[in-house]
């Protein structure tokens, strides 16, 4: 599929290369991105073009030296990422009528408007809907399900004596409904037998710890096992290939874009001790299963904190890429209904969809700043790049991104997390409480710390 590359593309794909290697000129550099990006059309011309409109095209990332946006970028380079994030196609993936799936190097997976539709898809149209791939209980949820407080699938607490309750026969474990009964896939298999009471620890550690990526990843992993035993009506294998696809990246390289990284060795000693503290006790669960190496717990934990939605996995929806002027609109319309995806202006064919996963009312800084720790990368979409320049001001930036039409409808459950949600060391970046309640959160700067809530 031959592809018409957008800026943003090149850009990002130069900057991944200019970090290793800082010198390479406009030729090598045109026949290095024709050698990893064979299905780009993109000639020496155009190249030089987007070079200089962006300010690389002299040998370091940093350009012009009266550009203060990129002179930050210069003092961020070594924090970049993203070219360490790896991800794999999904196997069976099934798409939505008139959209694909495109890979690269610069940007991972992302989906596109089939280049072969006849025309383009209006401002509002429905692209697709999806329930989440894995559904994952907050954890200042997870304490309430054994004992039949909050339902076991969609955790949403059960506090009337609601006929549409269902009740485990094995065990204290109920469900908000039928539905969520047949949905709930691994309660037999970590609330029942012989590893409940290793299944507990984890949560507890979790809790404990108010460690949400640790408890999302041991979620993700177990649906992912479990899928394999699954005999429903479901495609056999769904949740394990979907999570198989999902972009990795360790934990351990994400920490490096970390503001306070370096800065303070005490802290780095003590996330340290508490990956190895919850590996221990992730395995005990495991191990009778297929426990994961240190390696690839290292990579789900980071993957859980880059791709989730409010906590949760939804598959089609983790491929969108991001941009500060994003092409679609997400909306989380139900804990179990899942989340809706609509163009948020016309979209031509071949035109790729994009999300933002930052807060899009803050200025250009923040949000790159955001995006550099949160998924390593340096965002030189057009908005921030005409924002860098100082192009557009402050007026015409809040009409360019209205924030109702930014903001996801989360739901009731997972908002409980956010009026409690504690800063603590490890995280300093992220301010909860600066942000407004419906705000959409896209991931985690790092790992989310949530408090336990009583009910
Ligand atoms: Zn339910
Ligand atoms: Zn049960
Ligand atoms: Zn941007």
């Amino acid at each position: 599929m031959e592809k018409n590359p957008t800026e943003d593309e090149v850009v990002q794909f130069v900057l991944g290369i200019k970090k290793s290697e800082p010198e390479l000129g406009i030729a090598r550099l045109h026949a290095r991105i024709k050698s990893d990006e064979p299905t780009w059309a993109l000639s020496v011309n155009r190249l030089r073009s987007i070079l200089r409109s962006h300010s690389l095209t002299n040998t370091s990332l940093t350009a012009t030296s009266n550009d203060s946006g990129m002179a930050i970028a210069d003092e961020f380079r070594d924090r970049l990422y993203i070219s360490q994030t790896v991800s794999s196609p999904v196997s069976n993936l099934t798409l939505p009528t008139g959209i694909e799936v495109f890979t690269s190097r610069s940007r991972g997976k992302g989906l596109q408007v089939s280049s072969t539709l006849p025309e383009s898809i209006p401002e509002g149209a429905m692209l697709w809907t999806e329930p989440a791939l894995v559904l994952i209980p907050p954890i200042s949820l997870v304490g309430l399900i054994p004992t039949g407080k909050a339902c076991s699938y969609c955790s949403r607490p059960l506090v009337s004596m609601s006929s549409l309750i269902a009740s485990c026969s094995t065990c204290s474990g109920r469900w908000c409904s039928s539905r969520c009964r047949k949905l709930d896939k691994i309660h037999k298999y970590i609330r029942h037998g012989k590893y409940t009471s290793e299944w507990i620890a984890i949560e507890q550690f979790a809790v404990e710890n108010e460690w949400s990526a640790f408890y999302q990843y041991a979620y993700t992993l177990a649906a992912s096992i479990f899928d394999d035993q699954d005999e429903g009506q479901f495609s056999k294998h769904f949740v394990r290939d979907g999570v198989a696809g999902l972009a990795k990246i360790r934990q351990d390289i994400r920490q490096k874009a970390d503001p306070q990284h370096g800065k303070a060795m005490f802290m780095g000693e003590q996330l340290e001790m508490m990956w190895e503290a919850g590996y221990k006790v992730l395995c005990k669960f495991f191990s009778h299963l297929s426990a994961p190496s240190y390696e690839e717990y290292l990579s789900g934990i980071g993957m859980v904190n880059i791709n989730n939605l409010d906590g949760s996995i939804y598959l089609l929806q983790s491929h969108l890429n991001h941009s500060c002027e994003p092409s679609v609109d997400v909306k989380i319309v139900g804990r179990t209904a899942g989340v809706k995806v609509t163009a948020k202006r016309q979209l031509y064919p071949g035109e790729e969809l994009t999300t933002t996963y930052v807060d899009l009312k803050k200025d250009v800084m923040f949000r790159r700043q955001k995006l550099l720790e949160g998924w390593g990368f340096w965002c030189t979409c057009p908005r921030c790049m005409r924002e860098q320049d100082g192009t557009l001001e402050d007026g015409q930036r809040e009409n360019k991104s209205p924030s109702s039409k930014d903001n996801v409808g989360r739901n009731t459950i997972a908002d409980a997390d956010s009026p409690k949600k504690k800063k603590k060391g490890k995280s300093k970046s992220k301010k909860p409480t600066s942000e407004p309640a419906r705000v959409r959160k896209k991931s985690v700067t790092f790992d989310d710390n949530v408090v336990q809530i009583e009910i």
